[in-house]
């Protein structure tokens, strides 16, 4: 059974503070003490309010520190890279060590915010990188999945990623996050017959299960390594 065994540890991986708790609150809530979250970016072009970057970058900070104490979380690790450019300073996510995981959570590869997209890859590379035997689990920000293979009931844990989601208030002044976190969760109930749950893809191997769900990407791929060797011959 999933996350049964108390010695795997989770890895929730979030490029802004906020993520975490709209993707997994309820999972942070039922895990939490086996998980750690690594926060890769500091969300300092979110929400501003008319502070300065800096106070930003602080305040968020607090938020997401409040917010994975709701769910008992074990550690936060923060890299503290700029907001935006998470592809241009992947090796200093690459620094990071992932061997003692046993599932690492990723916003999914559809995902259309640019930091959310690098992740997949990133973390992908990173476990090949590190040989690490982690298995890659994607999770919903803004973008759903196309198709699931895991849903977790979070029924009884609901009021709590409410509460969580709620704890990032610099970046709900525009738009009830929160509400739409929990819409998202009450649709994803209807198919894990529940109230409410969380959506993931679970990446039995990352690379074969890439190749297999995207045949575009595929294509664009080894489009992309033809002309690759061209240049290289040339
Ligand atoms: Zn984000």
């Amino acid at each position: 059974m999933l996350f049964e065994n108390e010695n795997e540890k989770m890895l929730i991986v979030a490029p802004h503070p906020d993520d975490e708790s709209i993707g997994a609150g309820g999972l942070l809530t039922l895990y939490g003490p086996k998980c750690d979250v690594l926060l890769l970016t500091t969300g300092q072009h979110g929400h501003h309010g008319g502070l300065s970057e800096p106070e930003v970058t602080k305040i968020r900070k607090k938020e997401i520190s409040a917010a994975i104490n709701l769910a008992k979380v074990n550690k936060l690790f923060t890299l503290e890279i700029e907001d935006t450019r998470l592809y241009q300073n992947k090796k200093t996510v690459y620094s990071f060590d992932v061997k003692n995981y046993k599932y690492i959570f990723v916003p999914n590869r559809f995902e259309r915010n640019l930091d959310h997209m690098a992740v997949y890859p990133i973390l992908r590379r990173m476990i090949m990188l590190q040989k690490s035997k982690a298995t890659l689990v994607e999770y919903e920000v803004w973008t759903p999945l196309r198709k699931p293979n895991l849903f977790i009931d979070i029924t009884a844990v609901i009021d709590n990623k409410r509460r969580m989601i709620s704890e990032h208030k610099s970046q709900i002044v525009d738009c009830d996050f929160a509400n739409a976190g929990i819409g998202l969760s009450a649709y994803r109930g209807m198919f894990a017959n529940c109230e409410y749950a969380e959506a993931f893809f679970v990446c039995k191997s990352p690379l074969k299960d890439f190749f297999k769900l995207n045949e575009s990407s595929v294509l664009l791929f080894a489009r992309n390594r033809k002309r690759m060797l061209k240049k290289k011959n040339k």
